[in-house]
């Protein structure tokens, strides 16, 4: 650059604060287009998007749920700036470890990608050569045991490593089966009350036998001490979801536990090149999954308890008194741990069946997705809804359109 051009340049750019990204010096035309997006630009309405009211579950399908506003402010703060992707997954993992009570945390792709890289990490230990060789597991341990009650479809999630499942349903059967090839015990929390083995004494197993062992909590945010009381419990890892009930970005997890672990599992995901490459956060998302957790903690978990059993209250008033009509409310132990309604009815009343119903309650306007009875409870028949992830006042929109429905569906009765 010539003295006079430099000279031209810097009296061009602006004196305090540095340029923003879309402008450029007044010298030259900016090539970025501007107006692309910003508040008047509804993208859903544009692409034609079905919006909807979640009355079900924090389903992966039904995008789980709804960023508050410190949430998303943290992502488009944190996409503002360059940093380390080692630099924020440090920092960030040492505020969650300490928030969880845990010896060490890192931010996943979802709980999912944390069973794959909290298992590759059991795998390869700091060994880089063996980090670059899964999923070819010669050479190293690569057998998980689980209970088969557990195995469910989430334990997919470990066979990514390369590593192979051994499902037992005994104490005597995890001693028999553990061997020089063992790798991890896992455990599913929401199916607790079908395996014969309990938190303590699959811990004691592996600590016994100097197994690491390995809890998903995915979507057991609540009650909030399960954030540590797994930590503290003495499982080497604990999986959870940053995007259910924590209403986090959907696109992250946490895994949290033994810090050799953690370190270990850190080295097949990015920015090393390993098993878990493809399984990226980006640093906004990092920051927003930690502002979720934070604001998770300090959320008043008893008021909020409160809200969601008022907006049932409008819900159950609003139908206990059609005839035929049985509104249960119940709370599932583990796993989506919120009131959830269990609506059934007298089908000869009424000619309608679960199905049918939720069908044309996802059909009208505003479309409401429920659940078929038996999907969080027991019981079959009907449906089931829940109310943690409404907006305020979406509770007397359920409410009429419920009563319209089985209202419309209700036999007149001249014609029983
Ligand atoms: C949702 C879920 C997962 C997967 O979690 P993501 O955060 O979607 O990756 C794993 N395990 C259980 C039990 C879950 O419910």
């Amino acid at each position: 650059m010539k003295r006079r051009e430099l000279i031209r340049y810097l009296s061009a750019a602006p004196l305090a604060g540095g340029l923003s990204l879309h402008q450029v010096s007044e010298e030259v035309a900016s090539p970025y287009v501007t107006g692309t997006s910003g508040p008047e630009r509804d993208l859903i309405s544009e692409l034609g998007l079905k919006t909807f009211i979640n009355a079900a579950c924090v389903c992966t399908s039904l995008t789980a749920s709804l960023m508050p506003p410190e949430v998303t402010q943290a992502i488009v703060k944190g996409a503002e700036e360059f940093v380390l992707l080692n630099d924020v997954l440090d920092k960030v993992g040492e505020r969650i470890a300490k928030l969880c009570r845990a010896e060490a945390a890192t931010v996943t792709a979802g709980c999912w990608s944390a069973l794959v890289q909290g298992l590759a990490g059991a795998m390869t230990g700091m060994d880089r050569q063996k980090v670059m060789q899964l999923p070819d597991v010669k050479g190293m341990r690569s057998e998980v045991i689980i209970q088969k009650t557990h195995a469910t479809g989430y334990h997919q999630a470990l066979t990514n490593t390369g590593a192979s499942i051994v499902l037992v349903e005994t104490a005597a059967e995890v001693e028999a089966a553990i061997n020089s090839k063992t790798a991890l015990l896992w455990f599913l929390n929401r199916e607790l009350s079908k395996g014969q083995i309990k938190y303590e004494e699959w811990v004691a197993l592996g600590k016994k036998h100097k197994i690491p062992t390995m809890i998903d909590i995915a979507s057991d945010a609540n009650p909030v001490d399960n954030l540590w009381k797994f930590n503290e419990m003495g499982f080497d890892l604990v999986a959870i979801s940053g995007g259910k009930a924590m209403r986090g970005p959907q696109s992250t997890g946490i895994l949290m536990g033994r810090k050799d672990l953690i370190a270990a599992s850190r080295l097949s995901a990015p920015p090393n090149s390993g098993i878990c490459r493809g399984h990226k956060v980006n640093k906004e998302e990092i920051l927003a999954m930690y502002v979720a957790l934070e604001r998770h903690l300090k959320t008043d978990h008893e008021k909020e308890w409160k809200m969601w059993e008022a907006s049932m209250a409008v819900i159950v008033n609003a139908v206990k008194g059609l005839k035929g009509v049985r509104p249960e409310v119940f709370v599932p132990e583990i796993a989506n741990h919120t009131p959830t309604l269990h609506l059934t009815w007298d089908e000869g009343l009424i000619r309608l069946n679960g199905k049918e119903l939720k069908e044309r309650l996802w059909n009208g306007d505003p479309g409401i997705e429920v659940m078929l009875g038996g999907t969080m409870g027991e019981k079959k028949g009907g449906i089931e809804l829940s109310v943690w992830q409404l907006k305020p006042g979406q509770e007397k929109i359920i409410a009429s359109r419920l009563r319209e429905e089985l209202g419309k569906a209700t036999v007149k009765l001249a014609n029983i």
